[in-house]
């Protein structure tokens, strides 16, 4: 983390703290850009055995909608554009609209491997990939421009880790300032315990661990990493914060399920309950259809871990849920959907502030012809307003085959889904209703975190 222990300064932060000096420019291996960086490891690490205890095939039964909906409060398993019909509309009416969720990248490397790192094919360099980040006052001026015009929600997530980029915390509250709800998804060994960090999750509608071991053995194998303690403390600290002020952020933890960790769900949801998280998710793990993770091929072992998740689910409470995206978990990354619709409302930021419709675009053959435009040159607000930009969601729409290029279950698949069934009943009818509330009523208050498209 040389970038992180940099002492030289360029300036302050607006608590007056010195901002470490970052390069975005570091040179790179070419050797690093390979996608299957993960797939020799993921070859050699053993799957975690099932249990043989006999299940009865009631066991492998996925849960009703009804009781799946029931659990699901966060509506995680589904989308809110129900809650965003106007826009919708505009849409429809052919108006250039604001995207209402941002997937943002902030910078371009990690302090961990997790052996499901969907980032190692967008760009994301580990150590190295550190030293390159978002620029600090590029992204405040994003946090404001993307207010500005409308933005519903950014979150701080994607091919690298957030926490390596000092001007988190600033992002965070300026953004929140602006009128933008923000969260984060962090592996959380360098989350802040100080003011910045308190500050952040004073502003933040959610942050969310990313964690797919209960012990500090599993995490030396599943991440690669010796930081369980360090992580357990940093969520411990969370929670306490959360407590102690009373804050409405929401604080969960969320498992990428593979054959590597499926013996962790059960631990994982014990171990959430017990630190007073608000959710544990458990969640597919995407892969290129390159299958560069070694995962793409395995997408039809996931019917075994039925039992597993079920258990796991078995520990939510009323204050804590322990919820499986089963829709992506068993869909086999098979898509219902001709068209990706749903560049408009949800854009994708690799981390230095490179802006793309989808994650797959960040690093490779797609790069050139499907780039809208860099947060260091110009403003979210010019940049959604160009013809430029509505040639790429047109392009997008019109020439990627979502059944051959696409990632299994991309961030905009559930919102696909949507948009398909609006296109193909032709408007907002009952059914499309019924099929997106999840177990909310449309009509009726909105689920939490609803910009969270
Ligand atoms: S914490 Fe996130 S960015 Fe880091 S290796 Fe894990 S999945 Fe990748
Ligand atoms: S459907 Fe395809 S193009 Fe659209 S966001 Fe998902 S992976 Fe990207």
């Amino acid at each position: 983390m040389a970038t992180l222990q940099d002492s030289s300064t360029s300036s302050r932060n607006t608590r007056g703290v010195p901002i470490p000096v970052v390069s975005n420019t570091a040179p790179l291996n070419p050797a690093d850009f390979a996608h299957d960086r993960l797939r020799p490891r993921n070859a050699i690490t053993p799957d975690q055995t099932i249990p043989t205890t006999p299940r009865a095939a009631a066991d492998y039964v996925i849960p009703t909608l009804e009781v799946r909906r029931k659990n699901d409060k966060f509506l995680m398993d589904g989308n809110k554009m129900l809650w965003h019909l106007p826009r919708v509309a505009a849409w429809q009416r052919g108006e250039r609209i604001a995207p209402i969720h941002i997937d943002q990248g902030i910078s371009k490397g990690c302090n961990i491997q997790c052996h499901y790192c969907y980032g190692v094919t967008q760009g994301n360099f580990y150590r190295k990939g550190s030293e390159r980040v978002f620029p600090r006052e590029a992204l405040l001026n994003y946090m404001r421009s993307a207010g500005k015009i409308g933005v519903g929600s950014i979150a701080f997530i994607g091919e690298a880790e957030p926490t390596l980029n000092p001007a988190l915390y600033d992002a965070v509250v300026l953004g929140k300032q602006s009128g933008v709800d923000i969260s984060i998804a962090t592996n959380g060994v360098l989350w802040d315990t100080g003011p910045a960090g308190e500050a952040a999750l004073e502003h933040l509608s959610w942050i969310r661990f990313n964690i797919s071991a209960a012990s500090d053995a599993s995490y030396r194998i599943i991440h690669a990493s010796k930081e369980f303690p360090r992580v357990i403390e940093k969520i411990k600290f969370c929670i306490a914060t959360k407590r102690r002020k009373n804050l409405p952020v929401t604080i969960g933890l969320q498992m990428v399920l593979t054959p590597k960790d499926i013996n962790e769900c059960v631990p994982l949801a014990i171990l959430g309950r017990e630190l007073g998280a608000d959710y544990l998710q458990i969640k597919h793990c995407s892969d290129t259809v390159e299958n560069d993770l070694g995962f793409y091929e395995r997408l039809d072992e996931y019917e075994k871990f039925v039992p597993q998740l079920k258990e796991a689910e078995s520990h939510s409470t009323a204050d804590y849920r322990v919820i499986a995206k089963w829709d992506k978990i068993t869909n086999k990354g098979v898509r219902r959907y001709d068209q990706c619709l749903g560049a408009p409302f949800l854009l994708y930021g690799e981390g230095t502030g490179k802006m793309y419709t989808c994650g797959m675009f960040f690093d490779g053959k797609y790069e050139k012809d499907y780039f809208l435009g860099d947060l260091n040159e110009m403003s979210l607000e010019d940049m959604v307003a160009s013809d430029h930009y509505w040639d790429i969601i047109e392009k997008v729409r019109s020439r990627i085959d979502v059944h051959k290029e696409c990632y299994a279950n991309c961030r905009t698949h559930s919102c696909n889904n949507f948009l398909w069934d609006v296109k193909t009943a032709g408007g907002i009818t009952d059914s499309v209703r019924e099929a997106h509330a999840g177990g909310y009523s449309p009509d009726a208050p909105p689920p939490p975190h609803v910009n969270f498209i």
